[in-house]
């Protein structure tokens, strides 16, 4: 039981509820919310975080899938002021946010830690529509996240969200700032989407697709693992040796790669 609040963490849904009120100030005051802004936080639980991002904007979105925590925040906050959205933040859209003209998107939360690389994948997409994320997440994701190339840290999340975002690391959690503590450390971060300019795939999709194949087997080298999909021709004209492995390659060349294919006759 969640101290003194008679709800019970359900693990399922990654329940571990936020209680060092320094660290909830730190991360409102990271996001910086102005008044017009809109907010949306995924997995707003207990409200340790709703509560006083509500105090620094108008009107604040939530999308959580735990009903009996839903039905809490619809009777403790007013309609008015707090959309809860019941449902998966898997599959929400967050562009479809009525937005004010001039107001900025932006997404927080303190995630569910069992689902946060597919969300982390899912948030993505929204590059274009949010002015920046903050979210708390198990530590070993954030290392994932900032890894160099050639770390065992670096990988397909790397690169994805590498080419989408500018990711800062902003502040470390020990498990005892959380009720259940988890059994690992966290850590926030930021995500500032990078201007479309700077993101030089062709298409997209086919770069998304590059890096999955390479990814796929991370070990192995890339003649193999984009066997039938680059070939020796190919990483000979980029200078790239087909022998390095996914795991050591820069995210620049990734978008080499894919822009080379993509200028392929079909
Ligand atoms: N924000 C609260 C805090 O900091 O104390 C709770 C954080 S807790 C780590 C994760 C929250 O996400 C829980 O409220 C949980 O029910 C919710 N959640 C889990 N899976 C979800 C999903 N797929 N979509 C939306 N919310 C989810």
């Amino acid at each position: 039981m969640s101290a003194g609040t008679g709800h019970r963490a359900r693990k399922r849904f990654g329940q571990n509820f936020l209680v060092d009120r320094g660290l909830i100030g730190d991360i409102v005051n990271a996001v910086a919310p102005r008044r017009e802004d809109c907010v949306v936080e995924i997995g707003p639980g207990l409200g340790a975080l709703t509560e006083p991002l509500l105090a620094r904007v108008d009107h604040l979105h939530v999308v959580e899938i735990d009903r009996d925590l839903v039905a809490r925040l619809r009777r403790r906050f007013p309609a008015e002021r707090l959309t809860v959205n019941e449902g998966d933040a898997l599959s929400f859209d967050f562009a479809s946010l009525p937005r004010a003209a001039g107001s900025h998107l932006k997404i927080v939360g303190n995630l569910p830690y069992n689902i946060s690389t597919p969300l982390l994948f899912h948030l993505a997409d929204f590059a274009d529509s949010v002015r920046d994320m903050h979210f708390m997440l198990q530590r070993e994701v954030v290392e994932r996240m900032v890894a160099e190339p050639g770390s065992s840290d670096y990988g397909r999340l790397t690169v994805m969200l590498g080419y989408r975002f500018v990711i800062d690391w902003l502040l470390d959690a020990p498990p005892e700032a959380f009720d259940p503590p988890p059994k690992v450390h966290s850590a926030v971060v930021r995500l500032i989407p990078r201007p479309v300019a700077d993101r030089q795939a062709v298409d997209e999709a086919l770069f998304a697709r590059v890096v999955a194949a390479a990814f796929g087997q991370r070990r192995k080298m890339l003649r193999n693992t984009l066997k039938g999909i680059v070939s020796d021709a190919g990483f000979a004209a980029l200078g790239i040796d087909p022998t390095r492995r996914a795991e050591e390659l820069p995210l620049a060349d990734y978008v080499r790669l894919a822009n080379w294919l993509a200028a392929q006759p079909p």
